[in-house]
């Protein structure tokens, strides 16, 4: 389990599934595209979120 056994292949988006849940709304979370951190778990936002989060960062 490594980056590298993707490369040499072109880009290909490796979505993780698994059962989480928004800490802002509440939203299951189904697949990410990335592997989230075990110890940030309660954290994690769905996608619509965190285009909201990023958006603010920017403003
Ligand atoms: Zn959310």
């Amino acid at each position: 389990m490594s980056f590298d056994e993707n490369r040499g292949g072109g880009f290909q988006r490796q979505m993780y599934k698994g059962d989480w849940q928004c800490a802002k709304c509440g939203t299951p979370i189904t697949e990410l595209p990335f592997e989230p951190d075990p110890s940030r778990l309660d954290k994690l936002l769905c996608r619509q979120c965190h285009q909201e989060r990023v958006r603010s960062f920017r403003r």
